[in-house]
């Protein structure tokens, strides 16, 4: 066994090490520490406070407790919420897998809030119906009020203290170690400390959530910077499927702060500045609970025809003092807070001011139904990489294709946690034993911070903060809800140029001891890659599909766009290449693509 060349390196060794302590790293962590391995959680914050927290409306799972479900109505949903891009094989796994899931979560201590009889509540969601899209709104949601993810995030906490997983918390992952036979590790930085640290181990899963930052106006966390599709990149593997980005449309208005689609599945209703429930125009069916870009890019319709509401006509009103005040305070006591603090609305008398807001990552790391990250060797580009995990927000299993069904991502994090989990433990009676490292491999997670400390003192260049916001703004501007060949084009330029001035920015502050400018600096890095890898994937795509709507190309090709994009940069320039979509589920016929009305 080779150590490492060096001791300013503390070297650990684990079965796994999982990076990312959200719903999907811990269910993960979960599933193998309870099988007796040895699990370290490497995460930047206090495991408590990931993304998943602020989850508020549902997971789905076709439990039927309030209407008659089935998990195959659940898989048609979610095939059809994609745009016929989202991987079937993995979708009929999660919406097979979710009502056992959700009973073990519910075992686990899970306090759902109850219907009479004791069952756990479920509510209603955009884009879900009963039989096929024809027997009306299915009632799929399993709820805690609307702070599901934090009773989710918290239920999973307790569980893995229990099991003795092993926390490194506030430590910040800066480069996985790889070399000919796969993942080998990561190097990490303690930020409290200031110490660099090595987790060798025999499988390493990313489970580092979200991108939503590399937007300005967004309901994501600040910490959901992409850090581990950024690790991927440098590792010279792909991402796939960045150009789909979700736009929630009830973010609160100018702020960002979601308002949870369960709202409308209580019964609110959007309303236009003439007063008109516009969306009965745009899904005559579904109406308020069409899917999320349905609902986005007819918001954004009404605003670009004048009839959007307050002083600059740009933002649409969410309405439900209707449901009465009892009702808000008992299911959506967080939403009730929320518009009070971020737009001084008590909802329960007036309509919340909201807007389409940057929300989720459908694209990411590729991997399959088991949480094995997947790339291109000999022309297969289903090839799984050896050591190299990736789930939840962080992955693209493509369960999500073009567009998120709401409450599917809680249920996919469970899901594609314990899979994952199931997977590596294979892997590890395989490999019972560490192999060798190379003793130099911690050289180049090291020279990453030193090279910021370094420009702290030396360098004179834009400081980070301003990068982050230009960067922010040009996302914002040029790749939003629609899109056209000409603002795009513009937005990659402007965009490489700006990737460029980050090579010499600085920052102000050298110390060791939780620096957090030196935190946000890497973090601008790696939302800087995923950037790019958005920004090309969307110029390259000449349709309309889900979240990527252009008005040049406002029709869905199948033909020629049937297929997953894959990003990755080579010699500093962005590449792509494509990967059909499995389209063959495992047990049941596949559902071919069809015209996607609401
Ligand atoms: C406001 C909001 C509401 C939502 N509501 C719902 C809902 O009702 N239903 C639903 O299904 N979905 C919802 N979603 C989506 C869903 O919550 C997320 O997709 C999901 O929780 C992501 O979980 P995760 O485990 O993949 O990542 P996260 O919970 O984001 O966790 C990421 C983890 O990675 C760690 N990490 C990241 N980078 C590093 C690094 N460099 N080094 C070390 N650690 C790192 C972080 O510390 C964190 O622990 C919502 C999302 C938001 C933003």
């Amino acid at each position: 066994m080779a150590y490492l060349s060096t001791d300013k390196v503390e070297h650990h060794f684990h079965d796994v090490v999982i990076i990312g302590s959200g719903g999907a790293g811990m269910r993960c962590a979960l599933q193998l520490a309870n099988a007796g391995h040895r699990v370290a959680v490497v995460t930047k914050v206090v495991p408590t406070r990931s993304h998943t927290v602020a989850a508020q409306g549902g997971i789905n799972a076709a439990l039927g407790n309030v209407v008659s479900d089935h998990w195959k109505w659940h898989m048609y949903d979610t095939v059809k919420g994609s745009d016929y891009l989202g991987d079937q094989d993995a979708i009929e796994y999660m919406c097979r897998a979710a009502p056992l899931v959700v009973k073990e979560l519910e075992h686990f201590g899970l306090p759902f809030t109850r219907q009479d009889d004791g069952r756990i509540y479920q509510r209603a969601f955009g884009g879900q119906m009963r039989e096929f899209g024809e027997g009306g709104l299915a009632k799929r949601a399993c709820a805690v009020a609307d702070r599901t993810g934090h009773a989710i995030l918290h239920t999973m906490y307790q569980q893995n203290l229990k099991a003795g997983t092993h926390f490194y918390e506030e430590f910040f992952a800066l480069d996985l170690i790889t070399d000919e036979d796969g993942c080998q590790g990561v190097m990490a930085w303690d930020i409290a400390k200031g110490e660099y640290h090595l987790f060798q181990a025999k499988a390493v899963i990313l489970a580092t959530g979200g991108a939503g930052r590399i937007f300005n106006v967004t309901t994501n966390a600040h910490i959901c910077t992409g850090d581990g599709g950024a690790l991927t990149l440098a590792a010279g593997l792909p991402m796939e499927d960045m150009e789909f980005f979700q736009f929630h449309p009830t973010g609160i208005a100018n702020v960002g702060p979601l308002i949870t689609e369960g709202v409308r599945g209580e019964g609110g209703y959007l309303l236009n500045s003439e007063g008109e429930r516009f969306m009965e125009r745009y899904a005559p069916t579904a109406k308020d609970l069409a899917s999320r870009d349905v609902v986005s890019r007819a918001i954004a319709l009404e605003v670009r025809e004048g009839r959007g509401c307050g002083p600059n006509k740009d933002y649409a009103l969410l309405k439900l003092d209707h449901l009465g005040a009892d009702f808000i305070l008992a299911k959506l006591p967080n939403i009730h807070e929320l518009a009070m603090r971020f737009s001084g609305v008590d909802c329960t008398k007036e309509p919340i001011p909201v807007q389409p807001t940057a929300h989720y990552t459908m694209g990411g790391i590729p991997s399959n139904r088991f949480g094995e990250v997947v790339y291109r060797k000999d022309g297969n580009p289903e090839t799984p990489y050896p050591g190299l995990y990736a789930i939840g927000e962080a992955a693209c299993t493509s369960v999500h294709g073009a567009n998120r069904l709401g409450c599917n991502s809680l249920l996919e994090i469970i899901v594609f946690g314990r899979a994952c989990g199931n997977q590596v433990m294979r892997r590890l009676k395989e490999h019972r034993y560490h192999p060798s490292i190379d003793e130099d491999c911690w050289k180049k997670g090291l020279s990453r911070v030193e090279t910021w400390l370094d420009k702290a003192t030396k360098r004179e260049g834009l400081g980070i903060a301003d990068i982050r916001s230009q960067m922010q703004h040009i996302m914002q501007e040029h790749f939003s809800v629609y899109r056209t060949e000409e603002v795009m084009r513009e937005g990659v330029e402007r965009l490489e140029a700006l990737a460029d001035e980050l090579a010499n920015a600085k920052i102000s502050d050298d110390h060791r001891i939780f620096n957090t400018e030196l935190i946000e600096a890497m973090e601008l890095e790696n939302l800087m890659a995923l950037a790019r890898s958005t920004a090309a994937g969307a110029l390259a795509r000449t349709e309309t599909r889900g979240a990527h709507a252009r008005d040049d190309f406002p029709e869905r090709d199948d033909k020629t766009w049937l297929k997953h994009t894959l990003a990755s940069i080579q010699d500093g320039k962005v590449v792509l290449d494509y990967k059909p979509v499995r389209m063959q589920p495992m047990t049941v016929e596949s559902f071919p693509p069809k015209k996607r009305v609401y």
